[in-house]
């Protein structure tokens, strides 16, 4: 595929390696419409490498599309309501927050497989049941916490 310059009214020209079909791209700087002014039939190394991103952008699996650069990636993350990992307290975030869910999971697996074994052990009576499982004093204690944070 052809290298081809694109129009920005705001940024200028760049340029793009794209399907001659391709009218129009988003600009790279301010994801506006750009338009393909001509073609030019030779690059020079200067077009390469110049950042970290290149004159063709890179695709973000994240975003399931290409970026052009940190101003791009940042304005779609705004723009879907995303927010940087990074942003969000250090790297680890997503997988700090899978761990704990987790837990909780692993936690609740374990009341209902309790909420089960005493249901079997009570003969079927859920009241016994559910008395046995959650003690009173545990649910006083959520309630407690459920109140302090105004949930
Ligand atoms: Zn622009």
């Amino acid at each position: 595929m052809p290298l081809y310059e694109f129009v920005c009214e705001q940024h200028g020209t760049w340029e793009m390696i794209a399907a001659h079909t391709v009218e129009a791209l988003p600009c790279p700087d301010c994801g506006e419409d750009s338009k393909r002014i001509f073609s030019l039939c030779a690059r020079t190394t200067a077009h390469w490498g110049d950042s970290d991103w290149g004159i063709n952008g890179r695709y973000d699996a994240g975003l399931g599309q290409r970026v052009f650069s940190r101003g791009h990636q940042d304005r779609l993350l705004r723009q879907r309501g995303l927010v940087r990992e990074s942003d969000l307290g250090g790297d680890k975030f997503v997988e700090d927050y899978k761990t704990k869910a987790y837990a909780e999971r692993d936690r609740l697996d374990k009341v209902s497989q309790t909420y089960t074994d005493n249901l079997k052990k009570y003969g079927g009576d859920k009241m016994k049941a559910v008395v046995d499982t959650f003690p009173a004093h545990e649910m006083l204690a959520q309630s407690d916490t459920i109140t302090s944070t105004g949930v």
